[in-house]
């Protein structure tokens, strides 16, 4: 059996992380969901730049899974930055959704640990009930 005191000690710092991310719950940004790629192209026309290792682009593309397949939706390059935004808003919500599950269980077995310490055996007669 550990320790009363640090088991609450380590309860209470599980507690303060956890309402830390919860508070990002609370106030989180609008997002979207994907992620934001870009891709260079060649256009395969003789003599030009692209042909010799100076490829067209960068363009960017939100990168979705729709229905199983991945899909990319062209974005124009003054909406890259805004787009990047709301795709690293949905991350931030997910990684913190995360934490805070594993929190919570690692919080459930110390609760556990802790109750189970204050367990005292009843007896008949026992120093508890005189
Ligand atoms: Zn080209």
């Amino acid at each position: 059996m550990e320790d009363i005191s640090k088991l609450r000690q380590y309860a209470s710092i599980l507690m303060q992380e956890r309402k830390k991310l919860e508070g990002k719950i609370l106030r989180a940004k609008p997002y979207i969901e994907g992620s934001l790629i870009k891709r260079f192209t060649r256009c395969g026309k003789p003599g030009c730049r692209c042909m010799e290792g100076k490829p067209h682009g960068p363009f960017w593309y939100l990168s979705r899974r729709i229905e199983g397949k991945t899909r990319y939706t062209y974005i124009p390059k003054d909406k890259a930055k805004e787009v990047k935004a709301l795709t690293d808003s949905n991350k931030e919500i997910r990684k913190a959704r995360a934490k805070i599950r594993k929190i919570t269980e690692r919080l459930d077995s110390v609760f556990d640990q802790i109750i189970e310490s204050r367990l005292i055996e009843f007896t008949k007669g026992g120093g508890t009930d005189d």
